[in-house]
Order: C-alpha cells, then sequence, then structure tokens
C-alpha cells in the first residue's frame, strides 16, 4: 500500500511542504535505527473526526525516547497531543493515521548516539485497513515465522524504536513470501510473543487469553483497549503465557494494532481456528471496538479527543 502524500509535515520546528521535509543522509537514526516513534489513528465519528487514545500514544512516545536516553525532550506531552491534532486539522484530513517521532540527526558517526541532535518530526496521512477490507470480517490466514522475537535482554521490546523493526520487516516480508497475511513471532523458549505488528488474543473455552507484558511484547494500546472492552462486556479474561500450540487448538483468535485494528485469524500455520471464521467473542470485542472509535457508542473511557473543524474561511 503506498503512501498518501499529505500536504504539510511538521520537522524540527516548522510546517513544511511534503517534499521539502527531508533529513540529513548522515543522520545516526538513519544508520542505527536510533528512533522512537508512534503510530496513531483518527476516525471520522458523527461528531467530527477523533483521535483515539492520543494520551496513551503520547506517553508511549516518550518513552520510547526515554529508553533511547533522549529525555529531556524539548516537547511536553501536551505540545505533542497538539501537534498531533494539528497535523489532522492542517491537512485537511478525516480518518488518518498520524506519525510523530524523535530521531537522532546528523553530529557524529560513531554508534555513541548522544553527540548527535535529537530531532523531531510529525505527519498525518489516509490510511485504509492495514490487512485488508475483507480481513475486519472473513479473518486472516497467518503463521509462525523463522524469526524469533528478541528478548530484553537483547533490545527492548516495550519500546517503539526504528532499529527495532529489522526483525519486524523480515517477518512481513516471510509472510507475504509465504502467501500469509501476517507472522507470529515467538521467543526464544518457543512461546508466542505477538505479530509482526499486531498484538495477540486467544479465545479458549471461552476465556480470553493474550500474554502478559514481560513476554517480549510492545505493550499495544489496542490490546489494552480490547481488555478494557472485554471488563465491560464480562467476558473472562486470563494473562498468560501462550504456548504455539494453544493456537491450534483455541476457539477463537484475533490480533490487535493500531494499524491492524482489531483483526480475526481464521487459520495458523494452516489449522482452521476454531470453526475457520471470526468467532462470536471475537465478533462482540470487535463490534464495541469500531463502535466506539466511530463514535455510535458511548466513550465511557475517554478514549477519543475531538479534533476541532479548521475555521471557516473569512468571507471577502
Ligand atoms: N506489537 C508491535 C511490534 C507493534 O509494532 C504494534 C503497533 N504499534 C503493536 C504490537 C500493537 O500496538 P498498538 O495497539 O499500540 O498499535
Amino acid at each position: 500500500m503506498s503512501i498518501q502524500r499529505s500536504e504539510t509535515i511538521f520537522l524540527n520546528g516548522e510546517w513544511k511542504p511534503w517534499d521539502s521535509a527531508t533529513v540529513h543522509v548522515a543522520a545516526h537514526g538513519l544508520h542505527y535505527g536510533s528512533c522512537a516513534f508512534e503510530g496513531i489513528r483518527a476516525y471520522e465519528t458523527p461528531h467530527g473526526t477523533s483521535v483515539f487514545r492520543l494520551r496513551e500514544h503520547v506517553e508511549r512516545l516518550v518513552d520510547s525516547a526515554r529508553i533511547l536516553r533522549m529525555t529531556p525532550l524539548d516537547y511536553s506531552t501536551d505540545e505533542l497531543e497538539q501537534l498531533c491534532i494539528e497535523a489532522v486539522t492542517r491537512n485537511g484530513l478525516d480518518s488518518c493515521y498520524i506519525r510523530p517521532f524523535f530521531y537522532r540527526g546528523a553530529g557524529a558517526l560513531g554508534l555513541n548516539p548522544m553527540d548527535s541532535p535529537v530531532e523531531f518530526a510529525l505527519f498525518a496521512v489516509e490510511w485504509g485497513r492495514y490487512l485488508g477490507a475483507e480481513a475486519i470480517e472473513q479473518g486472516v490466514d497467518v503463521a509462525i515465522s523463522s524469526w524469533r522475537r528478541f528478548s530484553p535482554s537483547t533490545a527492548s521490546p516495550l519500546g517503539k524504536i526504528g532499529g527495532q523493526y529489522v526483525t519486524n520487516s523480515f517477518v512481513s516480508i516471510e509472510a507475504r513470501e509465504n502467501g500469509f497475511a501476517e507472522g507470529i513471532m515467538l521467543d526464544q523458549d518457543g512461546m508466542v510473543c505477538e505479530g509482526a505488528g499486531e498484538n495477540i488474543f486467544i479465545v479458549l473455552d471461552g476465556t480470553l487469553i493474550t500474554n502478559h507484558l514481560a513476554s517480549s511484547i510492545l505493550g499495544g494500546i489496542t490490546r489494552d483497549s480490547v481488555l478494557q472492552i472485554a471488563r465491560d462486556l464480562d467476558v473472562p479474561v486470563s494473562l498468560q503465557p501462550i504456548s504455539r500450540d494453544m493456537l491450534y487448538v483455541c476457539d477463537e483468535m484475533f490480533m490487535t494494532g493500531t494499524a491492524a485494528e482489531v483483526s480475526p485469524v481464521r487459520s495458523v500455520d494452516r489449522i482452521a481456528v476454531g470453526a475457520g471464521s471470526r468467532g462470536p467473542i471475537t465478533e462482540a470485542l470487535q463490534t464495541r471496538f469500531f463502535d466506539t472509535v466511530e463514535g455510535r457508542a458511548e466513550d465511557t473511557h475517554g478514549w477519543l479527543t475531538p479534533v476541532p473543524k479548521p475555521a471557516p474561511a473569512a468571507a471577502t
């Protein structure tokens, strides 16, 4: 899916046209992946456009920057939130994807990042369904990847850090080359971690199961939202390790992520999950999720930040 250009990008304190928002080729972040980034969705609702869980995304961005030793940052969380909103309004977008990121610019060539400046950029673009429009109802086919998720002793699973995504790209390439929508990474002991850009949920004997934050996963904000929705709907929840073969015998499975939203999984390694179609608990959670983000259900958790409508042009 090629990127949909938008008009203006925020780069180091200035709004610039899309083509002028460029980074120096000597940037540390480009060579060594020193980049803390976020992916945030805004949804069109009957009450106008709203950003989903903006505060939590900005907080995770700051956490990733902290792990990369980039803090203190030049922007407060309030300023970062405002800039995300401004990226939507300035580009006249409704439903869109917002990508703010801190990276190390050009300063020193060595690995030590501390002599390269921390720079900040932000853009917002239109983006459709990540795993395809049918995926939301029909579900997707996934496979266990031959690439393992790194452990917290190798890198920082809880950080959304550019360089770490080389592994995830390998997972994504392998899955698509083999005809699957996504690959699932196991850890070094063979336990389930997550997809290249999604957390994993299964339903086993009526209980919704996902793995614990310390199981080498990114702490997904969609994951957290689904856990809260499950509690609202009185679905029993368990945070526990998930073994590979639990994926083969579970009744339902789905993946969550800002890009993938809530996507049912209909097969793993060509073994049908349950009846091979979206299960009832998945459907109930998914329906409440979309009703909330798209403004049909009451926003009981305060997850939506309204984007102010641009002021009408003054009459001449
Ligand atoms: N795991 C990884 C590795 C991811 O990149 C993402 C996407 N940010 C997720 C899980 C899901 O996280 P979220 O729901 O916050 O988008």
